[in-house]
Parts: C-alpha cells; structure tokens; sequence
C-alpha cells in the first residue's frame, strides 16, 4: 500500500503534465461560459464547454488518448483512416458517451454501441448543443480513376453551437457553396492539405465568402501556413490563427 500511493501519485502528476505539455488551448467566452480549444493535429481536436468534453476525430497516432479527458461526445467526420480510429473511441468512450458518425462509419464501426448517424443536413440537439451537419466534398481534387477523394454525400463537417457561438469543424472538404454560404460563424476549422483537401488559394476563398471571426487552417500536413496569411492579410474581419497541428 505505502508503494502503491507514491506510484498513483506520480501516475497521476504525470499524466497531468503530459497532457498540459502535449496540448495547445484557446478560450473562447460564451453567454454559457467559457468554450476551451484543444489542438491535437491534423484532424484531431476537442472541446470543453460547460463541464463537457467534445472529441472531434479523435486518432490515437495524433495525440495521448490515454491521458485526454474522456468524452461525452465524439463526432466523427468521415471514414478515412486520419478521422475514424475505433482504438481512440475506445479510449474516449466512458458510460452514456454519445458517438455522431456518419452512415460510412456506421458500416465499418460494427460493434460499436450508442452511435447516432448524421447525414448531410441533419440538425441534433444533444447535451444543450446544437449540431448541424454539412456537406464536405471535393469539387476539383480527384483521385486517378476521375473519383473525388471525398464524394459528397458521404462525409460530414459539423457546424456546433455553443451558448451564442459557432463553431465549424469542416472535415475534409473543399472551397463548396455550402460552406461559402455559412452565416454568423465565430470560429472555423478548414482542411489545407494536397491532394486531398484545399490548397490555401481554396481556404481564402471560402472565407473570403462566410467571414469567420476567428480562422484556423488544419489538416494541412506540409502546406505552408504563411501563405494563408499573405492571402489574407487586407480581410480585417477574418483574424488567421496557426496552431501547430
Ligand atoms: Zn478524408
Ligand atoms: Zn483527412
């Protein structure tokens, strides 16, 4: 017992440090209280807000799901290997976890339990949060055989509401109409990787067009982040954050 207390002791310090140490965080203020960021990288983010946790695409090679809080909620964006990994929602899943996921998801998430499917469009109220799901699609990037990597239809980005915040998790997308016509969104998530995504040409464009207050390029692999800022450096309403993802 005496040596017991001193390893949970330094267990629990240590798993306090890492995950303060591995973790990059804004804070957001709300009506309902403070909305905190974390920046995990790539595709991989979380949020708390108002005593919850929020996973978005949660991928254990991007970052210490052992010692990240566990989840009220994981949403899955789409099925590639880089935004659903079963391993991580195991880690994340506690009792009474919700897991919104896309119908592609559901297919290859066979036994996994308390999921609801999102399809594009769809609009839940879940745990005092608004949750609308968006298309996210290639119009121009397309694999050799003439495919886009991202057929529309099959994937999500979620626009989530909280308190008198909106936030937009894109998912793997390009510069679509529906994304140019989001309104009153304060925060924004947008992909920056080829070929697979947007080049920054494509993630200036569409913010040129739905003006988030505050920008975050993610998913942008090796894509050099300044020219983002170059692009946008006259838009005084769109303020361009980079976080090492
Ligand atoms: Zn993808
Ligand atoms: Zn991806």
């Amino acid at each position: 017992m005496k040596k017991i207390i001193p390893l949970v002791l330094t267990s629990i310090l240590f798993a306090v440090i890492t995950f303060a140490q591995d973790l990059q965080t804004d804070i957001f203020e709300t009506n309902k209280g403070d909305l905190s960021i974390h920046f995990v990288k790539h595709g991989s983010i979380f949020f708390e807000f108002d005593g919850k946790v929020i996973h978005v695409d949660p991928v254990t090679r991007m970052g210490d799901y052992e010692n990240y809080p566990d989840a009220d909620l994981i949403l899955i964006t789409h099925h590639h290997g880089d935004h659903l990994d079963l391993n991580a929602i195991a880690l994340l899943k506690k009792e009474n976890t919700k897991i919104i996921l896309t119908k592609k998801c559901q297919e290859m998430s066979e036994n996994l339990s308390d999921i609801i499917v999102m399809n594009n469009g769809d609009i839940l109220n879940i745990n005092q949060l608004e949750i609308e799901a968006i298309p996210a699609y290639n119009i121009k990037h397309k694999r050799e055989n003439g495919n886009p990597f991202h057929p529309k239809g099959e994937g999500n980005g979620y626009v989530i509401t909280f308190g008198d915040k909106k936030v937009l998790v894109a998912g793997d997308t390009e510069n679509i109409p529906e994304i140019k016509s989001l309104e009153n969104i304060n925060v924004a998530f947008l992909p920056m990787n080829l070929p697979y995504t947007m080049t920054p040409e494509m993630v200036a464009d569409a913010a040129k067009e739905f003006k988030p207050e505050v920008l975050y390029p993610y998913h942008y692999g090796k894509t050099d982040t300044s020219q983002l800022l170059e692009l946008l450096k006259d838009e005084k309403e769109i303020e361009v954050r980079i976080k090492k993802m």
